[in-house]
């Protein structure tokens, strides 16, 4: 039997994720609401799916309260990346936890179901490897990735005084570092950095020795978890760890990336940033057991997609586009 058509709210749907996110609910034969300011996404990452009667697309900050009709809402608003999100700080740590409580406010008068993207950042530079749920971080409170790490922790902390105190379905995916296309070029994490330098035949700037790691986890295998999370059964609140557990140093990815590519582009050695984790690898056994699931594709497949993405992006035609002004003010 067919299940009954659910309305969506993605908020971030206009970002990487949240794009992604809202094209699978879409080819589901769900009807997806697209919420977003457009700090770093684009209508371009969405516009395909402008013509879907099912999508809708409205520009909001999540930061001012939302009087909306859903069944379920994912709630992606926030920017991502160090450079981003340390813009304006002040916005960043509002974004996640006013807006936090507009969302759950709303889920909570339309008795929605509600997913909160939070981040493997809530754990800090850790000193459990690799990251359990159950660790509870390692976090400079006062740093300059305070107003990411400490707005994603009070935004859990909302999630959960929630689901006490009101009894809402909540549930908690904490994320780490995912990469694929529609990754925003000049964000400055270390993929796209790494390949637009490669494609633009540019020096591979390593920040520190290049022996810190992370995990790097597909888009399309990190959708499929985050859609898996939101239709487990109510008692299941998460957090729950999704990313892929095969853990790289910077200097192997740098060195995959000119693989792949085949530049010619020399490596050079920046200062590393402060509060900058030395290492970071999920965890995933709840993952596995909860949801069945485990990451797909290897890092060689999903660079590959994510460099041709990238090339395309470079064409004279594409960079002609009007897209081209939107990267250039974030760069
Ligand atoms: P992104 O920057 O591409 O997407 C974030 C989206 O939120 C953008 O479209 C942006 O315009 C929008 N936004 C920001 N502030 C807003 C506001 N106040 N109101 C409405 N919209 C707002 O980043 P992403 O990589 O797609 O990340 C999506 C979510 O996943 C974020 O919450 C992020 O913290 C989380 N996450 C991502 C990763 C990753 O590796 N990509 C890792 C951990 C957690
Ligand atoms: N990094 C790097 N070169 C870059 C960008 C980032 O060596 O051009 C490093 C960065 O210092 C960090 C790692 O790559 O150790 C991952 O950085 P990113 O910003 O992608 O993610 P996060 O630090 O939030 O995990």
């Amino acid at each position: 039997m067919k299940s009954a058509t659910k309305r969506i709210l993605v908020t971030g749907g206009a970002g990487f994720l949240g794009s992604h996110l809202c094209e699978r609910l879409i080819a589901q034969g769900q009807d997806v609401l697209c919420v977003d300011n457009f700090f770093t996404g684009r209508k371009d990452n969405v516009a395909h799916l402008l013509k879907q009667p099912r999508f809708e697309l409205m520009r909001h900050d999540i930061t001012f309260p939302l009087y909306v009709e859903v069944d379920e809402i994912y709630n992606l608003a926030c920017p991502a990346s160090p450079i981003h999100y340390q813009l304006d700080p002040v916005q960043t740590t509002k974004t996640s936890v006013h807006g936090a409580i507009n969302v759950l406010g709303l889920a909570k008068r339309v008795h929605a179901k509600i997913l909160q993207a939070s981040t493997s950042e809530v754990y800090g530079d850790p000193e459990i490897h690799p990251q359990t749920e159950s660790y509870w971080g390692r976090v400079n409170p006062i740093g300059v990735r305070s107003c990411y790490d400490e707005g994603k922790r009070c935004a859990e902390t909302l999630f959960f005084d929630y689901w006490r105190q009101h009894q809402l379905r909540i549930k908690v995916v904490r994320i780490f570092n995912t990469y694929g296309p529609r990754m925003h070029p000049n964000d400055g994490r270390v993929v796209s950095n790494f390949i637009m330098q490669a494609l633009k035949g540019e020096d591979i700037t390593i920040y520190g020795d290049g022996t810190q790691t992370r995990s790097f986890c597909y888009v399309d295998d990190l959708i499929e978890a985050v859609v898996r999370t939101m239709d487990t059964p109510d008692d299941f609140t998460g957090p729950i760890n999704i990313g892929n557990p095969r853990e790289f140093t910077m200097l192997d990815l740098a060195e995959e990336v000119l693989r792949l590519t085949g530049s010619s582009s020399k490596i050079s050695f920046k200062p590393l940033p402060s509060d900058d984790p030395k290492q970071r690898q999920p965890d995933t056994g709840l993952a596995g057991s909860v949801l069945r699931w485990s990451p797909k594709v290897e890092l060689e497949a999903g660079l590959a997609e994510t460099i041709a993405y990238f090339r395309t992006r470079l064409e004279p035609q594409s960079r002609a586009h009007s897209e081209a002004a939107d990267f250039a003010e974030l760069a």
